[in-house]
């Protein structure tokens, strides 16, 4: 069964409530009984001996004619509400106190009479029963006479002390009232805070799972773990987007691609079959050429699926940083010159790195070669390397064609090729840039594109010096 926050929170705040109270409840009365009760207990023997001493200081007076009232027991009697009775040797009353003054009496009366008799009764069970006792009064070696001492309370607790114990069990009940208020409405308050927004996260998630991925869920709230939350979810539902239109852009542009080689091998030899054309060497090799085409593409499709296979496993040796470089740098001036590109490298680092040599190629040549393929004849493309803020930094800059506002945020993309036309003329197919961000990412570094249309490309990468050392 699944209980909702608000109740979840207030049967959880009840609980604690509850439970601190009942504790609270527990030790107060533990220490009550165990500490106060005895105090007043002493309490109670220290005023029985304090009457003993009044009544032994009036007989002291006067055997015969003791004047207790004025020796002050009446005084004391009333003050602490006890009932005194003085009796002789043979019984005969020679004092008493009356019972009318104990506060107790009238308390009950005030129970019974105003609040009916079940408040009537719990005043007695709060107050406890009357008692008396009774002690022999000496004098020398015979018996004076006998007292009463009469009071009301349980285990000879004086009246107040019950008061006073059943005040505290009230006040306790009172703040347990009013702490159940206070959760309530805590719980209501709280139950709101997180509520509404984890209800707004669950309709968007909702509706997430319905396909409509164009849904944001609303960020605002104090609590941190729900705004990371409302935070992931707006996350997962632009990268499910960012997804869907690039599987979208993926399929159709894989179906244009493939269109036109099989279109064009098919009019050819459908030419061929029919006669109209005779299958020179330059039309077989224009089939052969759409059908290279077909097969560099299959080849990519199987690059994207290794890529996102193979999790980058890199096979690292310490090199040489510009060592390497000088050696890429050598190998590709001979396709350069076909454009008359004039290739600049210069490193200011003298860095043993330890990579993943093959990758660490990748990455340049795919840079290289793209500085080649969108560069314009007898241009400039510069290589600097040098190390920044602990990391090291390699630049590829050319002053070609350069890339639109709109194309590059999306160019490190499978398959993403500015200008359709203009790749046709180049010869991409939007892989390059997918795996170089791949592999800089796997040797723990960043790559970031600036460009300017028709102005050039800066391509960056950027390498913390401490994921290049070894053991990393
Ligand atoms: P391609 O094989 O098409 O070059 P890439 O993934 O290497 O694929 O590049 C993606 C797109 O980025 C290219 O189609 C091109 O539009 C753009 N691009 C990449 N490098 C450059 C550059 N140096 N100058 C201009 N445009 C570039």
């Amino acid at each position: 069964m699944k209980i909702n926050l608000t109740k979840t929170l207030l049967i959880n705040f009840i609980i604690i409530i509850l439970v601190s109270l009942i504790t609270t409840g527990l030790i107060s009365t533990y220490m009550i009984d165990n500490r106060f009760d005895v105090y007043l207990l002493e309490e109670h023997k220290e005023k029985i001996k304090n009457i003993q001493s009044i009544i032994n200081s009036a007989i002291e007076k006067n055997r015969s004619h003791p004047d207790f009232a004025e020796e002050g027991l009446t005084r004391y009697a009333l003050l602490e509400n006890y009932y005194v009775r003085i009796t002789d040797a043979d019984n005969n009353l020679i004092y008493t106190t009356g019972k009318s003054h104990l506060m107790q009496n009238r308390i009950i009366g005030m129970g019974h009479n105003m609040m009916g008799p079940m408040m009537g009764r719990w005043m007695d069970r709060a107050l406890g029963t009357y008692q008396e006792d009774v002690y022999t009064i000496e004098l020398g070696d015979r018996v004076y006479g006998r007292v009463t001492i009469g009071y009301f309370g349980k285990s000879n607790m004086s009246a107040e002390a019950m008061v006073f114990k059943s005040t505290l069990y009230k006040s306790m009940l009172i703040s347990l009232i009013i702490a159940i208020l206070i959760g309530v409405l805590t719980s209501l308050l709280v139950s709101r805070q997180l509520g509404i927004p984890i209800k707004k996260i669950t309709r968007a998630s909702r509706e997430i799972t319905e396909g409509n991925l164009s849904v944001r869920t609303d960020t605002k709230t104090h609590i941190k773990e729900i705004y990371d939350l409302a935070h992931s979810i707006n996350y997962l539902a632009s990268s499910l987007q960012k997804q869907e239109s690039l599987r979208k852009r993926l399929t159709s542009d894989m179906a244009h691609e493939i269109r036109t080689p099989i279109a064009t091998v098919k009019s050819h030899i459908e030419a061929f079959l029919d006669g109209i054309w005779e299958a020179t060497p330059d039309k077989i090799k224009t089939c052969h050429d759409e059908i290279n085409r077909l097969s560099s593409l299959v080849e990519n499709l199987e690059d994207i699926n290794r890529l996102q296979k193979a999790n980058h496993i890199l096979d690292k040796t310490t090199f040489n940083l510009t060592e390497e470089l000088r050696r890429i740098i050598d190998s590709i001036i001979p396709q350069f010159n076909k454009k008359n590109l004039k290739l600049n490298f210069q490193s200011k680092v003298n860095l043993n790195v330890f990579m993943d040599k093959g990758k660490f190629k990748q990455i340049m040549y795919n840079l290289l070669s793209n500085a080649f393929k969108y560069s314009y004849e007898d241009g400039t493309v510069n290589v600097d390397a040098y190390v920044e803020n602990k990391n090291l930094i390699i630049k590829v800059q050319d002053f070609g064609m350069g890339i639109s506002p709109t194309d590059l945020p999306h160019i490190f993309e499978h398959l993403y090729r500015g200008d359709p036309s203009r790749t046709r003329t180049t010869g991409g197919s939007g892989i390059g840039l997918t795996i170089t961000k791949t592999l800089v990412e796997a040797h723990g570094g960043r790559i970031v594109a600036e460009s300017d249309k028709e102005k050039g490309t800066v391509f960056t990468v950027t390498f913390p010096l401490s994921s290049l050392r070894k053991g990393t």
